[in-house]
């Protein structure tokens, strides 16, 4: 999108700010599904906690897209978005038993990470198929709270106890449809991913009644200039190749499933907020905005540095600013980076705010979340309205003591 229509939609909706170009969000996909068009059957399964307004659900619908769940929450707003339950894989992670039989009951794909789930869902509900979620025990992802494959991860069921899983099978009769994996975000190289896709083949091979391999996520996405990015399209051309292979000795139609969340939206979002405050100190020059952790945490959180730029005055002169929030304790977007001059009232552009950005938003200091755009046929569309105080009185009960 264009520094001048971000900022004419900045000037229509306010800031804070979040908008997303669907027509990004679409080439994205269509990136993943070329990558693979060597693969008969391709599931994509949009991975819903990236960014989960309904509309942006919806795109995905039309796009031809399932989902990939990981509360049950996320699998009643994807139905409630309109898609069969069929195409919603659910994948959780020290949920409740009842939580999961919530699931089944609504007829989305079960994936289960853990034995004594297994065992106790198989002897209840034997005729329920089940997608097994492994640990590879690959070293894979960014950011330590990202990476999830490793030894001591709490995701997935070690793939050194297949021979437990086995016996579960066999003892409870349950029909096991499905070999699930994901090790993480931000995976930077392809012949580890491809190496860990071989434990998952080893893994299948003890199923004789799979329909689909899932390979989950973890494709990376530039943020910085010079950011290293997964290769997809020489990636879908190994995999698609070995998985081909595999499928022939396998002796059975097996779909090729994906729930990329980071890949599919984290380019197409903006963040814009508006510059409060500038700030000259002895060490540096703050530029203080209407925003906080509240909208954005993953600087903080993940140390990840979304590229900001200021669509008030794109070609002016660079200077050095550390970007902060007004949230009472720190809240640095970016120190000492290098951004086209800044005066109060500028509206400042934040990259990649597609994925896992609105989505971890909070009330904290009881702000408002911020609106949601969807910039779509040169068009910015509202499709979530600002809150009010009125949302942040909601739920509580004032009592006069
Ligand atoms: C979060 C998550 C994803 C999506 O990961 P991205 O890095 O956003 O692509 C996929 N599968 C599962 C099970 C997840 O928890």
């Amino acid at each position: 999108m264009k520094p001048t229509e971000l900022l004419q939609l900045a000037d229509q909706f306010g800031c804070p700010l979040y908008v997303y170009d669907a027509a990004k969000i679409e080439a994205q996909y269509k990136r993943l599904t070329d990558a693979f068009s060597k693969v008969e059957d391709l599931r994509i399964n949009y991975a819903v906690k990236a960014l989960s307004n309904v509309t942006i659900l919806k795109l995905f619908k039309k796009l031809g897209s399932g989902l990939d769940t990981v509360s049950i929450q996320e699998v009643q707003l994807g139905l409630h978005a309109g898609f069969s339950p069929d195409k919603i894989i659910y994948t959780p992670n020290g949920v409740s038993f009842e939580e999961i039989e919530m699931a089944a009951e609504l007829g989305v794909q079960i994936n289960i990470d853990n034995l004594s789930v297994l065992e106790h869902f198989g002897a209840k509900h034997p005729k329920v198929p089940v997608c097994i979620r492994i640990n590879p025990h690959v070293m894979a992802g960014g950011n330590s709270n990202i990476s999830v494959g490793h030894i001591d991860s709490k995701f997935g069921i070690s793939i050194h106890q297949m021979p437990h899983i086995l016996r579960i099978v066999e003892n409870t009769g349950m029909h096991i449809n499905g070999i699930h994996m994901h090790t993480g975000s931000d995976i930077l190289d392809i012949e580890v991913f491809l190496y860990a896709a071989e434990i998952l083949f080893e893994a299948a091979s003890h199923f004789k009644e799979l329909d689909f391999l899932d390979f989950g996520s973890g494709f990376k996405v530039p943020y910085k200039k010079d950011d290293i990015e997964t290769n997809v399209e020489e990636f879908g051309k190994k995999l698609s190749k070995r998985f081909n292979e595999f499928k022939k000795e396998y002796g059975r139609p097996l779909a090729l499933a994906f729930e990329p969340g980071k890949f599919l939206v984290s380019e197409a979002g903006h963040f814009l907020a508006k510059v409060n405050v500038v700030k000259q100190t002895t060490s540096t020059v703050f530029a203080g905005i209407d925003s906080g952790f509240n909208h954005l945490i993953r600087p903080m959180f993940y140390g990840s540095q979304h590229q900001i730029e200021n669509i008030s005055n794109p070609k002016g002169k660079e200077r050095f600013y550390t970007v902060v929030g007004y949230i009472c304790e720190t809240d640095t977007f970016a120190s000492n980076r290098r951004i086209a001059e800044i005066h109060e009232g500028d509206v400042l552009c934040f990259k990649n705010a597609g994925a896992y950005c609105f989505s971890m938003s909070s009330n904290y200091n009881s702000r408002f979340k911020p609106a949601e755009v969807l910039w779509h046929e040169g068009k910015g569309i509202l499709i979530r309205e600002r809150e009010t105080l009125a949302d942040i009185l909601k739920n509580q009960i004032a009592i006069d003591l």
